[in-house]
């Protein structure tokens, strides 16, 4: 089977190497000319583990093309797969100017039946939207078949969860294009994936249900966190005892600086939005966001409490992507922290295994570092802020001795408290080791 993809970010990216991967012609289209180019040449402009090495093997076995020709990618094509960005308006919900621009593309070149495929995240009745578009755009009447396939992956284990999700989501009305994309995804069937099969709103509204659910677990360890600090309790064991309740669940539940990224922020904000033009008040949405915001900001008092005011300090920060194994700092907690470090004055320092490039551009006046013992030279404190590998097994008499004195913000709770004051550090983490006010 011949499919296209259009856009190539971190989802068009992965489902063309993955579906390749499967044996399709794969033909990915993005209207970045300089990404192109780049991959052509099987360089992968993300940082995603094993996805170069993907990219590469299905470039030189002729089943993965890129090109900034719209046409090629939908003319050869049964299946036509949407994953442009949908990001964030003014007003909070989803921009679809990408996701409809391509649409009307689809439809001037369109020579015959096909399926198109939305895997943007997009909001509830959306596809029927692209129908419509698509519908009058047509030069002559040709059949076609809109499916809403919403993706799961995450980043850093986008190549696994491809191949083995928890789920395939496959909204439409149509049986030829429930066919045609079950034979698509046939490896997946294979491997018993569950198949869920609906109309389109469903499925769009699975997506958006799915992540408000997880952002909402975050939000709502959170805020246990935070009353731990208050009265007492360790969060780390009562997140473990929560999670081996089976109708809970142990995802989920680490409490932190919250959830950043560049889905849940905007979907639930996209959720939230469509809710209420519909006068639904959903209160639950709304207080999720906003005990997430207020996250960074209690992060920050953490830090005030043990350095005082932080001006002309030195703080240095391990980690700059939303979470570990991607390059991608969109909506990154770590960043918003960073900001508010420098709103309160503070001198940074920074490091990042992967996304130091994404993030020059973006933060000024902040000293970029080799790796975690140079950012720790000369600073007042350290703040753990993302949890990649590379940090959880420091070399902590180094890190002390380093440290102009020796201050541990732990925002991701990587290390044991009793071990890390043991070693003479003043240890601050989330949820942990309070002393109860009386
Ligand atoms: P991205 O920004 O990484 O990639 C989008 C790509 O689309 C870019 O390369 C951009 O150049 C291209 N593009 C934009 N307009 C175009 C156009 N008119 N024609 C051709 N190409 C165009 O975005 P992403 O993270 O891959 O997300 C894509 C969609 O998938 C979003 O709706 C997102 O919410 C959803 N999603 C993302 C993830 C994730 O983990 N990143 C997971 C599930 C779903």
């Amino acid at each position: 089977m011949n499919i296209g993809i259009i856009g190539t970010g971190y989802v068009g990216l992965v489902t063309g190497a993955c579906f390749a991967e499967f044996g399709v012609q794969v033909t990915c289209m993005d209207s970045n000319a300089q990404k192109i180019e780049g991959l052509k040449k099987g360089i992968v402009p993300i940082y995603e583990p094993g996805l170069e090495e993907l990219v590469r093997k299905n470039i030189r076995n002729h089943r993965l093309m890129f090109t900034t020709d719209i046409r090629q990618a939908v003319e050869a094509a049964l299946v036509i797969f949407i994953a442009v960005g949908t990001p964030p308006r003014g007003d909070g919900l989803a921009d679809l100017s990408s996701v409809e621009a391509v649409a009307q593309a689809i439809a001037e070149r369109l020579d015959g039946y096909k399926v198109i495929a939305l895997k943007s995240t997009v909001p509830v009745g959306t596809g029927d939207r692209l129908r419509a578009i698509i519908s009058q755009r047509l030069k002559e009447q040709i059949d076609f078949d809109i499916v809403s396939n919403p993706e799961f992956l995450r980043e850093g284990s986008a190549i696994e969860d491809f191949m083995r999700p928890n789920r395939v989501v496959i909204g439409a009305t149509s049986p030829q294009a429930i066919a045609i994309l079950r034979d698509l995804y046939r490896p997946l069937y294979l491997i018993d994936t569950p198949f869920v099969i609906t109309d389109n709103r469903t499925a769009e509204m699975i997506k958006y249900a799915s992540n408000a659910f997880l952002a909402t677990k975050i939000s709502f360890i959170n805020e246990v966190a935070n009353l731990c600090e208050k009265v007492g309790g360790d969060i780390h064991m009562i997140a473990k005892a929560m999670g081996l309740d089976g109708r809970i669940g142990p995802k989920f539940l680490h409490p932190g600086p919250g959830f950043g990224g560049s889905c849940f922020p905007k979907d639930i904000k996209a959720l939230n939005q469509l809710a209420s033009e519909k006068q639904y008040d959903f209160k639950l949405l709304r207080a999720v966001i906003e005990v997430n915001d207020n996250q960074r900001v209690l992060m920050l008092d953490k830090i005030k409490k043990v350095l005082g005011p932080l001006k002309n300090q030195t703080v240095g920060v391990l980690g700059l992507s939303y979470k570990p194994n991607t390059d991608d700092i969109r909506e990154s907690p770590a960043i918003d922290l960073i900001r508010l470090l420098q709103e309160e004055r503070a001198r940074l320092k920074v490091y990042d295994p992967a996304a130091m490039e994404a993030a020059k551009p973006i933060l000024k006046q902040v000293v970029f570092c080799s790796g975690p013992y140079e950012v720790a030279k000369g600073a007042d404190a350290i703040v753990l802020a993302t949890e990649w590998n590379e940090f959880r097994n420091l070399d902590l008499e180094l890190l002390k001795q380093s440290l102009k004195q020796p201050i541990f913000v732990d925002l991701r709770n990587v290390y044991d408290p009793a071990k890390m004051i043991s070693l003479g550090f003043h240890y601050v983490g989330v949820g942990r080791a309070a002393i109860p006010s009386a």
